[in-house]
């Protein structure tokens, strides 16, 4: 058997030994009672990086975004977001089922919504309508392929909203990113939304846990709604001194992720009947389409299987391939051999 590269996700990361140093070190308490040094410290460190005066650490990306958006929203109220976000997309229905909201869904090329589509869709007062309350952006956008949500048009939005009274949340499960892509700090981000979620589990590499950031008042909030979604956690210093060791040790490395996912790109565009546009690569997510393949995806998905190569589906004939701090040049290169020899031999249908 060949060595497995797993490109499924970044969230396959293991703890490395010194992140697992901090975790056996870690000073604990009951975080419940407030009273966990490392939680506490974690959060305050959150918070000042991404320049807001609070943070809360949470289990999962999914409970980031739902407390956030259940602090921001009431029951009726809509919230206008990209087709496939993560918040609409995967996290089985939550915004419904936890906040009685409803989704006014809009598809925008690459996940990145116009300032104009957004202002079009948010409702006029009226006793008609579902006020709208909140808008989600979504960056770096996953299902988009980990594209960078422009700077200029997150502030555009901002403008609408703030004139409009409505609220702004980031999902920014992979915030850092596009902090390394763009070089804009993480606090220039955060400026333009009232919350905004980032995870520690992903390309940072801890095993358990993501943020949210927000005002004091907000957060406060949300320690309530986590609690009552079951997040509260004891002596969850164990878990946050892997989360501080990803913020100290892992964000400057990311760009390592980045060049690999260009590596990446750049083999399967050589491979004949790959269709894949090398410059929608910007962070460590690559979207290929073997359609135009001999043989069904299901057939080739299961040969790379076998070669060792890992990726994930995304639509029937789409695969998608992550780069992540567990997976090294020379894997690449080794794992663009797999794909040559899997897909290379099965030419264009044409
Ligand atoms: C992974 C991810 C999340 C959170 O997922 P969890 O599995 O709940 O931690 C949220 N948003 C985006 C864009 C993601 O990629």
């Amino acid at each position: 058997m060949k060595p497995i590269i797993d490109l499924r996700s970044d969230t396959m990361t293991k703890p490395s030994p010194g992140m697992r140093q901090a975790i056996a070190e870690a000073e604990v308490g009951d975080d419940v009672w407030g009273e966990d040094p490392t939680v506490n410290k974690l959060e305050a460190f959150a918070a000042e990086m991404l320049g807001k005066p609070a943070a809360i650490f949470v289990p999962s990306g999914t409970m980031a975004n739902q407390i956030a958006v259940r602090s921001l929203t009431n029951p009726g109220d809509e919230i206008i977001i990209e087709t496939g976000a993560h918040i609409v997309r995967y996290e089985s229905g939550a915004v419904s089922a936890l906040s009685g909201i409803q989704p006014c869904m809009l598809s925008a090329p690459r996940g990145i919504l116009t300032a104009e589509q957004v202002e079009a869709a948010i409702r006029p007062s009226d006793i008609h309508n579902p006020p709208t309350t909140l808008i989600c952006l979504e960056n770096t956008h996953n299902r988009a392929g980990g594209t960078v949500y422009p700077l200029g048009t997150i502030s555009q939005i901002r403008d609408i909203a703030t004139s409009r009274n409505v609220a702004m949340h980031l999902d920014g499960a992979r915030l850092f990113n596009a902090v390394c892509a763009t070089g804009i700090a993480p606090d220039v981000y955060a400026s333009r939304f009232e919350t905004v979620s980032f995870c520690l589990s992903k390309g940072l590499g801890a095993p358990v846990g993501s943020m949210v950031v927000s005002s004091e008042s907000r957060i406060a909030r949300m320690r309530r709604i986590r609690k009552m979604y079951g997040g509260g956690m004891r002596q969850a210093g164990i878990l946050a001194a892997a989360g501080l060791y990803a913020l100290e040790h892992n964000i400057a490395r990311l760009h390592e992720d980045h060049a690999n996912a260009q590596l990446l790109a750049q083999g399967l565009a050589k491979i004949p009947g790959v269709a894949i546009d090398e410059k929608t690569v910007e962070t460590n997510i690559v979207l290929f389409d073997v359609g135009g393949m001999t043989q069904k995806p299901d057939q080739l998905f299961d040969r790379l299987k076998d070669e060792g190569v890992l990726v994930s589906r995304f639509t029937p004939t789409t695969f998608r391939a992550v780069t992540h701090l567990d997976v090294s040049r020379q894997d690449i290169l080794d794992a663009i051999d797999s794909l040559k020899n899997v897909l290379e031999s099965k030419s264009l249908k044409r």
